[in-house]
């Protein structure tokens, strides 16, 4: 299985560098996602929802996708192939409408759908993310060329 993830990771990596001059991440602190949510107790000797069961999927799909040795095996590959490798601020970046900007989290209507409240644009949950990433990473770069002067 690790071996599997490893072999995995290793293609994808490899694919994205070929394939791409600018790759673009959300900026996860992938030890604290993977973290257990802590129990809350509610003083009746029961627990409240700490959104455990939410979290759950979250940590078996980031460890399923080997997230954090995908991203260093990404890291030094776009450096050795000389890439662009940017990290965005993750926030948002699921809940936000690529077509309109309308930010709202019921726009997320499942972990595969997205549909945006405001102007009914509808995408795969996933896609909808990675053009927001995509965005975010090149309004990056472009304002780190501005400050820069080049
Ligand atoms: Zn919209």
């Amino acid at each position: 299985m690790a071996n599997q993830r490893q072999d995995l990771a290793h293609q994808l990596s490899r694919r994205l560098v070929n394939d791409h001059d600018l790759i673009v991440v959300e900026n996860l602190k992938v030890a604290h996602m993977s973290r257990r949510p802590k129990p809350r107790p509610n003083g009746k000797g029961g627990f409240d929802p700490n959104g455990a069961r939410a979290k759950a999927g979250l940590n078996r799909s980031i460890a399923d996708a080997g997230w954090g040795m995908l991203r260093s095996m990404l890291v030094y590959k776009a450096e050795d192939a000389g890439r662009e490798l940017i990290a965005v601020d993750p926030r948002h970046t699921s809940t936000r409408c690529a077509s309109c900007g309308h930010t709202e989290s019921e726009n997320r209507v499942s972990q595969a759908i997205f549909r945006c409240r405001r102007c009914g644009h509808r995408d795969h949950a996933d896609v909808n993310a990675a053009r927001n990433i995509l965005r975010a990473g090149r309004a990056q770069r472009a304002s780190a060329r501005a400050g820069s002067g080049n």
